[in-house]
């Protein structure tokens, strides 16, 4: 795709640093580093999010993950990370080339904040909801 940034990084028209590639696969430090180390793993071949792929290609990203997440891990000396993947808009998507976020953790105070906040469960709604994806086909 002609305008799309990680394009352009794996065709090499801009740089990237990057820290893993195969022939399916590319892997750079994330330009914002959140937290040091903080990196991107894409697909090569453009695709606009995980709701677009299908199984194998969606396959080969992830199946790339725990080998890259340790790998960093060990690099920065991490204690922990959160992986993370963007899906449009509404879920902070940025960047419309699929992407996975690989994000060392250092502790509760570095930079990088994520809040779940929770509800009171209503279980005869959690069953329907349920329910109802089960029985969606796609
Ligand atoms: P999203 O918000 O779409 O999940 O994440 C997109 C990420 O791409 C952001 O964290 C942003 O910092 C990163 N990014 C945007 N442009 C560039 C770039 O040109 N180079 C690199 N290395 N990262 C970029
Ligand atoms: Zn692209």
């Amino acid at each position: 795709m002609t305008d799309c940034i990680f394009c352009k990084i794996v065709d090499g028209e801009i740089p990237a640093a990057k820290v893993y590639e195969d022939q399916n696969l590319l892997a750079f430090l994330d330009i914002s580093q959140v937290t040091p180390g903080h990196t991107l793993l894409i697909p090569k071949k453009h695709v606009r999010n995980v709701l677009e792929m299908d199984a194998v290609s969606a396959s080969q990203l992830f199946e790339a993950v725990p080998d890259l997440a340790r790998k960093i891990m060990k690099a920065t000396g991490a204690l922990g990370m959160n992986i993370i993947n963007n899906n449009e808009e509404v879920a902070g998507q940025t960047v419309f080339h699929a992407h996975v976020h690989l994000a060392p953790r250092y502790g509760a105070d570095d930079d990088l904040k994520i809040s779940f906040l929770s509800h009171e469960p209503d279980f005869e709604k959690l069953a329907s909801l349920a329910e109802k994806i089960q029985q969606t086909e796609v």
